[in-house]
């Protein structure tokens, strides 16, 4: 219930009204350890009655008032996730298995030095991914 309360606050406070698809669609993606995409998303959200375009319209407010950021990550499938609304410009670099396309999100820490090493001459880093075979396909 507590939880509820808090995102209700969160989206009044970013300008939009609290409907129920919203709550369901930000809970979602505060919940997820990873970007998902429109697709996941409904799937997951259609057991409660939402319907996908219902689904697209609310993600794509959530990302214009800054709750939630959209990522390309070269496969042409936006995902999603939920911005840290204490860090909103808190990018974190992403790490795609180039066999089974799975989405993790990666510890900033990890690869500070040297983003920002690189980032210096070139200017600002918006975006960091890595490809790569995750540990599941690794083992495969
Ligand atoms: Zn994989
Ligand atoms: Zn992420």
């Amino acid at each position: 219930m507590e939880e509820v309360q808090e995102l209700r606050e969160l989206i009044r406070k970013a300008g939009l009204r609290a409907t129920s698809a919203r709550l369901a669609v930000m809970r979602m993606l505060r919940q997820a350890s990873s970007p998902l995409s429109h697709a996941e998303i409904a799937e997951q959200l259609a057991e409660q009655g939402i319907d996908k375009a219902t689904i697209f319209r609310n993600l794509t407010d959530l990302t214009e008032c800054g709750l939630a950021s959209r990522t390309e990550l070269g496969d042409h499938v936006w995902r999603f996730e939920a911005v840290d609304p204490d860090h909103p410009d808190d990018g974190h670099p992403h790490f795609v298995c180039t066999m089974c396309g799975t989405v993790s999100c990666l510890n900033d820490a990890e690869l500070e030095q040297t983003t920002r090493r690189s980032a210096r001459p070139v200017g600002r880093v918006l975006e960091v991914l890595l490809r790569g075979i995750c540990r599941k396909c690794g083992q495969a």
